[in-house]
């Protein structure tokens, strides 16, 4: 194969496997299999402003890449501002839109709109560098410049699947690898962060799914020359590249471990990832964990399963009583605790719906600040039915 035609494996609608592993869905399972088995059931998604950033910078550097140039000569400067904030400005009204539609959403921050903008300026930056173009404003980036970039871009976006069927992957960008000389070497594998950098080196989990972008196109690619894979972190401009053997035998057996079964998967409860895991209000195993001592409890937020015993809609202030659980399935019992609760924004509409629903059963309180007896629910917490999940629910 001649460098530059490149192989994308079957293409969509032509799945010969009922799942796939990817790399997010990879990291899920290691990171508690009764996560990724509780992302699998269709439950309700929570958004956030990191991902409206994320998202709007990804599709935004993709059409830049893609734009068409062809007729605009190649002294003209002072375009690339303009068009990088209208390409920006499409995109953020669309995840905008799609972040309204979201029924577990938080206050919209306009003003992280100025993170996106900056994040972007940053990725094209980075873009600039790669051809070795330094040092020069956007508004100074002629179209002679800009080319060279397109010169090296073999892909902006693709979906890959392995000729099995069992691996899937996207790539944010696929880049031609030039030497000193101008030279073609290889492929760079590029994956945009728009998160916080790496201190050191690579976390194992991003390293990994570097790697998987890596081993995937060399499975589908026979003739591949060299390739490297790079996470670009836009917040600071640093390129790190992932180093490793090949993760492809793991992702094989991994893809076996992954089939979904009726009966949920093992949880492993741990201080780190349940902080994050969307899905305690459908999993008792965090609970019970707290209960037995292996998570610890409280903390300035905290996550709680209670019973409302009183609810002033007007004025967002709310009692509760803590259950504990009894059992390994989730089922609960009062504790006698009561505290005192504010409720604002997302918590206090949550649960006026749920009151005007008439609904009475256990609730979870998700990141409930602590202000001596007295939580605060604000923008950063949820209010949500509890209600763990024991059988899949998936048509
Ligand atoms: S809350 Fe913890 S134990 Fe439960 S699914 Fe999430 S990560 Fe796993």
């Amino acid at each position: 194969m001649q460098v530059g035609e490149i192989d994308w494996g079957p293409s969509k609608g032509y799945q010969i496997q009922d799942y796939q592993l990817s790399p997010s869905s990879w990291n899920r399972y290691e990171e508690c299999p009764r996560k990724y088995w509780l992302s699998r059931q269709s439950l309700p998604r929570k958004v956030g402003m990191p991902i409206v950033i994320g998202n709007a910078i990804h599709n935004s550097v993709e059409d830049l890449c893609n734009f068409d140039i062809s007729n605009k000569n190649d002294d003209d400067k002072g375009w690339l501002p303009k068009l990088a904030k209208k390409t920006l400005d499409h995109h953020w009204q669309l995840q905008k839109d799609i972040f309204f539609d979201t029924p577990r959403r938080p206050k919209w921050k306009s003003n992280s709109y100025n993170k996106a903008i900056d994040g972007l300026n940053k990725a094209l930056y980075m873009l600039l560098s790669q051809v070795k173009i330094d040092n020069v404003k956007l508004s100074n980036v002629s179209v002679r410049m800009w080319r060279k970039i397109r010169e090296i871009i073999i892909a902006a976006e693709g979906t890959m699947n392995s000729n099995c069927g069992k691996l899937m992957g996207r790539l944010d960008l696929l880049l031609k690898d030039i030497d000193e000389e101008g030279n073609q070497i290889g492929w760079i594998v590029v994956d945009l962060k728009t998160g916080k950098p790496p201190k050191g080196k690579l976390s194992e989990t991003v390293n990994r799914q570097l790697r998987f972008y890596r081993d995937l196109l060399m499975l589908i690619n026979i003739n591949h020359p060299p390739i490297r894979a790079e996470g670009w972190y836009t917040a600071n401009e640093t390129t790190h590249e992932a180093i490793g053997p090949s993760v492809t035998d793991n992702a094989m057996t991994t893809w076996d471990l992954i089939e979904l079964t009726d009966i949920p998967f093992e949880a492993t409860p741990e201080e780190f990832t349940c902080g994050f895991c969307e899905w305690k209000a459908w999993c008792p195993k965090w609970l019970i964990a707290i209960n037995e001592g292996v998570l610890k409890k409280g903390g300035r937020f905290s996550n709680e399963v209670v019973k409302l015993v009183n609810f002033d809609p007007d004025e967002g202030l709310a009692s509760f009583e803590v259950m504990f659980p009894e059992g390994q399935d989730g089922d609960l019992v009062e504790s006698g605790e009561r505290f005192g609760a504010f409720l604002a924004n997302q918590p206090l509409n949550q649960l006026r719906e749920l009151y005007s629903q008439g609904y009475e059963g256990p609730l979870f309180l998700g990141s409930a600040r602590l202000d001596g007896e007295i939580r605060h629910l604000g923008d950063w917490s949820e209010i949500l039915p509890w209600k763990p999940l024991l059988k899949s629910i998936r048509g």
